[in-house]
């Protein structure tokens, strides 16, 4: 079956009742016949039926054996990161979300586990930095937020070498585009709330692999800590996936259109979009996925206009996130990435210029003249009394670190 097929079909949950759309087994706790007898369920933080049938679901979207879902995109990759020891080490693409990278820098450093950041699509620098305590080499592709492109099946290659294992954030191609396992990765991780969800009204996580002993690892700790996906949310997502691959093409070819919009535009003075032969990833882009996502950067070459910019647009919502249906716009360095530990910001966060756009499933002449109004009237207007706070850091927002 296609992906589109199995985005629709897929969930024989069961039901007495045949119906088509699954229960909700909104429960906490399942009857036992006796003390000593379990049944499949006992206890919702375990397992439960209808998170059972998303993971059956979304692992068969990523052609893999094993999916265990999460309360979110974060509780994914902390539960992917307990697998590892006192003294393991961590190779890290240098373009991660900001959420990751704190996740990484703040959290990961109190358990002995340290983390090199390099540049994930220079293989002689990724080769550079594993040594034998190497347990996870940890990558987006596309990264977030300036979309670079690394080279899948080469650095499940290079981590093999020392007996890591490649986990690879798919959170912004989504299956419907790009299926990191077949490229040789071990664990793809999703942070579902963008388009595996794609209408903002749920946050869930998921790891897939097709390794039945780090499922079993994963799936003890998701039991363990207590961060699974609750039943409603994941019968949301369930109904999210249903319309994955119409929203996803439909928001690849609006992008498309907006990212040329945008490289012609005379105040924009870079794009970064894989499905541009401009981007310096392209080829590469083209070998390992069959679309380019909805997920669109550029730069001004003045935060004060990229600040205006954001500032004015209509049906772009300013908001952090992407891959929903709503198209949103934001300002990465101040927003999304505002939590990379000051320590690290002047090598891991975003240029202060770069606008980030997710194009949602609106009309594209409306977005292209939202856009298009915004970039004159960012021209043509004086900066807002925030602004520099707002870019430079000094005083931090309070809420900038929670983000
Ligand atoms: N991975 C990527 C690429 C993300 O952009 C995000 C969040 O924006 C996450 C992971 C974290 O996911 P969540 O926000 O669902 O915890």
């Amino acid at each position: 079956m296609k992906t589109s097929t199995r985005c629709v079909h897929l969930e024989e949950n069961g039901d007495p009742y045949e119906a088509i759309s699954p229960p909700i087994y909104q429960t906490a706790t399942f009857r036992q016949a006796s003390a000593c007898e379990f049944g499949e369920y006992d206890y919702t933080r375990t397992a439960n039926p209808t998170r059972t049938l998303l993971e059956h679901k979304l692992a068969a979207l990523e052609d893999g054996g094993y999916a265990c879902a999460f309360a979110s995109g974060m509780a994914a990759i902390t539960a992917l990161t307990r697998t590892l020891e006192i003294g393991d080490h961590i190779i890290a693409g240098n373009d991660l979300y900001g959420g990751t990278v704190r996740l990484l820098d703040r959290v990961l450093s109190r358990s002995g586990i340290y983390v090199n950041y390099v540049d994930a699509t220079d293989l002689n620098e990724v080769r550079a930095g594993l040594n034998s305590r190497t347990k996870l080499v940890l990558i987006e592709t596309p990264t977030n937020p300036l979309l670079r492109i690394a080279d899948i099946a080469a650095l499940a290659e290079l981590a093999h070498s020392v007996g890591a294992i490649l986990a690879v954030d798919n959170s912004m191609l989504s299956p419907c585009f790009q299926q990191p396992l077949a490229l040789g990765a071990d664990v793809v991780i999703h942070s579902a709330t963008k388009f595996l969800c794609g209408h903002s009204d749920v946050t869930g996580g998921v790891l897939i692999t097709n390794d039945a002993k780090l499922d079993r690892e994963l799936r003890f700790q998701q039991n363990a800590e207590g961060a699974g996906l609750p039943p409603f949310d994941s019968w949301l997502l369930l109904r999210g996936v249903k319309t994955l691959v119409v929203r996803a093409e439909r928001q690849n070819t609006s992008a498309k259109a907006i990212a040329r919009f945008l490289s012609e535009h005379p105040v924009v003075e870079q794009v970064y979009y894989p499905g541009l032969t401009s981007h310096l990833d392209h080829e590469l882009h083209r070998q390992q996925a069959s679309g380019d996502g909805a997920v669109i950067s550029f730069t001004t070459g003045d935060a004060a206009i990229s600040q205006r910019i954001v500032s004015s647009t209509r049906l772009f919502s300013i908001a952090v996130s992407f891959g929903s249906v709503n198209s949103v716009i934001s300002l990465p360095c101040a927003m999304s990435h505002a939590s990379i530990p000051d320590s690290l910001r002047d090598r891991l966060a975003p240029p202060r210029d770069l606008v980030r756009v997710s194009v949602g499933i609106e009309d594209v002449g409306d977005l292209i003249d939202d856009i298009s109004h915004a970039l004159e009237t960012a021209l043509a207007r004086q900066p807002a009394a925030c602004g520099k706070s707002y870019l430079h850091d000094a005083p931090r927002r309070p809420l900038a670190g929670l983000l």
